[in-house]
């Protein structure tokens, strides 16, 4: 996984929130590196709607996709 050497906040997609390692997503305060006064728990929760979505969409997992 590739970060910014500055902040360091891991390269991901903003849609989708997964990093550039296949499947692996980042949700929270990781997501704004040392900045973690950026991300907390009330702009921090919203990470989950995407990470699944996205996980759905490519897995088509007939189990959840109804969730
Ligand atoms: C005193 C205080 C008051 C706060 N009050 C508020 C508030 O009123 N409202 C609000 O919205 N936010 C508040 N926050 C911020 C909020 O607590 C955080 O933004 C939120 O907990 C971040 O959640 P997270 O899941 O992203 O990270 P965290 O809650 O930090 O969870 C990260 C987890 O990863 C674990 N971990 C770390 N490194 C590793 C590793 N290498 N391997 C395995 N596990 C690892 C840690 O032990 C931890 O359990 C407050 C923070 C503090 C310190």
């Amino acid at each position: 996984m590739t970060l910014n050497p500055q902040t360091p906040i891991p390269d991901f997609d903003p849609d989708t929130l997964e990093t550039d390692v296949e499947d692996l997503y980042i949700a929270g305060s990781v997501a704004c590196g040392c900045e973690t006064w950026n991300i907390f728990i009330e702009n921090g929760h919203v990470h989950a709607l995407p990470i699944i979505a996205d996980i759905i969409r490519k897995h088509h997992n007939p189990l959840i996709a109804g969730m």
